[in-house]
């Protein structure tokens, strides 16, 4: 048996003016320029917690041939452009096609990804493939937790299966289910019918998180549901909010063994559920001002506050400033923020060198919707090269890029700034450059919550960032063109009455 594997991963924040280009997908996916495929990405991803790790661990289980043909992602940012979608869409084709036969295909994609010519562009790559292998090859697709599911994807896939967690820390475990379920169609065992419903409601990061209520709850429906006869699996997508496109926000899927009256009930029943909680799903939100007077209420703890509004692992520049600005005003002691990018602070560090004091000018350089730049005489601790190795559950043991790093005292605070933009999502990306999260008082995480897998158990408190950006947790910030109408809670008197779309793979 011989399964292909591959796929583009983007979630983009169309409300970024930074659009997302073929260097950045070169830069990011660590493959080379060429994007590197076959042996290449399996010693990159085996025994790594990322989809392509599940699916060399599942496609060993099942004793199948997996040939990995191409992975690329990019950092979250504006809208893909026509070129690079097109450019790595043929590479996968042309790969695929110069395999010859294959029984199975595994489509390891994101969900929210809008380029210039296509809003749905997982659907699209998802048709181009179908246009290239036709109807009788099956194609398990894995999708992210925030994947902004349509009907088109519905249709072409035989099996979507999203992500349970977010964090994310159940990635290797759906791309083993993914593709340990692909081997079962090959063989014959099973007809998979997979049922969609979207429901019109829009929800916001905070409270997506599966740590806590009300969607801790709602997941075990969901395993719950998965364990019923006939059930293969089931997936609840969150969807990715800041994205002005018609199929924004949440939906569900419900896949049985060739039961679509069964199929539709259950995912009915999910949708229902999910519907029947849109108002315990509206965030609260704490200023800096307020986390900082809490803070020193306390003898001990660290106060954790998520600057989710600048998470650049939802497309935000990272190198926002309002909260920065506010500990230097407030003279706290023992605060850090980071991870900052700001490659042009960070080269200056590096030519100064660990010791020197330099007139720095930190943040607020992408865009003036973040905080504007802190000018401040700033003294440079260490300094690195940011490699290191994810050890926190969701990326453990994934190669890490940050780029170079500085460390900045400005009074009382430390500043980690790096010249590449990611998420601080692991302690290990302070750790790298000498910060020990655990012995500061007050820490501003530049992300929204996957933070928490990793920080949550040295945290004494979490507070969600009440700060400006193109990743704040409030619909009031966002001008939605597109949209369909009318959605929960942009028209609050919304009404839910659930459409079903099912797959149309041929019964075998
Ligand atoms: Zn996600």
């Amino acid at each position: 048996m011989i399964i292909a594997s591959g796929g583009i991963q983007h979630e983009t924040n169309t409300f970024s003016h930074v659009p997302t280009t073929l260097a950045d997908f070169q830069r990011d996916s660590q493959c080379g320029p060429n994007f590197e495929g076959g042996d290449f990405l399996r010693k990159m991803y085996t025994g790594t917690a990322k989809i392509h790790g599940g699916y060399i661990a599942g496609a060993e289980e099942a004793k199948f041939d997996l040939r990995p043909l191409f992975c690329a992602h990019a950092q979250p940012a504006g809208v893909v452009t026509k070129d690079a979608f097109d450019t790595m869409t043929d590479l996968f084709l042309d790969r695929l096609k110069k395999l010859g036969p294959v029984d199975g295909i595994l489509l390891d994609l994101h969900g929210a990804m809008v380029t210039e010519g296509f809003e749905d562009a997982e659907g699209e790559f998802t048709r181009r493939v179908r246009d290239q292998v036709g109807t009788q090859i099956p194609i398990v697709m894995t999708l992210d937790y925030h994947a902004n599911i349509t009907a088109q994807m519905a249709k072409l896939a035989n099996v979507i299966i999203g992500y349970d967690t977010y964090p994310h820390v159940d990635m290797a475990e759906r791309g083993r289910e993914a593709a340990l379920l692909l081997a079962r169609i090959v063989k014959g065992e099973i007809t998979p019918c997979m049922s969609y419903c979207q429901v019109p409601l829009l929800t916001l990061p905070p409270m997506q998180c599966t740590l806590r209520e009300p969607m801790k709850t709602l997941i075990g429906h969901v395993h719950e549901l998965e364990s019923r006869p006939g059930v293969l699996t089931a997936t609840v997508a969150m969807g990715f909010p800041y994205c002005d496109i018609r199929d924004v926000g949440v939906s569900v899927l419900v896949t049985t063994d060739n039961d679509r009256e069964q199929s539709e009930r259950f995912a009915g029943e999910l949708a229902h559920r999910l519907w029947d909680l849109r108002d315990a799903l509206d965030p609260q939100l704490t200023t800096i001002e307020e986390a900082i007077r809490i803070s020193r209420s306390q003898p001990d703890g660290l106060i954790v506050f998520a600057d989710g509004s600048d998470n650049p692992g939802g497309g935000a520049p990272c190198d926002g400033t309002v909260a920065l600005r506010a500990l230097m005003d407030a003279k706290f002691d023992g605060a850090i923020v980071g991870v900052m990018a700001d490659p042009e602070t960070v080269a200056q560090a590096h030519q100064a060198g660990i010791g020197a004091t330099i007139k720095a000018r930190i943040g607020g350089k992408t865009d003036d919707r973040h905080g504007s730049p802190v000018e401040t005489e700033a003294y440079i601790k260490t300094l690195g090269d940011g490699n290191y190795i994810y050890q926190g559950d969701m990326m453990r043991g994934v190669q890490g890029d940050l780029g170079r790093m500085a460390v900045l005292l400005v009074d009382d605070v430390t500043i980690v700034l790096s010249e590449n933009r990611r998420q601080l999502l692991d302690a290990e990306m302070l750790r790298c450059v000498g910060v020990m999260p655990e012995r500061y008082r007050l820490l501003v995480v530049k992300s929204a919550v996957h933070f928490r897998a990793d920080f949550g158990p040295i945290a004494s408190a979490i507070y969600d960032a009440d700060t400006p950006g193109i990743h704040r947790p409030d619909f009031s910030n966002y001008d939605y063109r597109r949209l369909r109408r009318p959605v929960y809670p942009l028209e609050r008197t919304t009404e839910f009455s659930p459409q079903y779309t099912t797959n149309e793979s041929p019964s075998r």
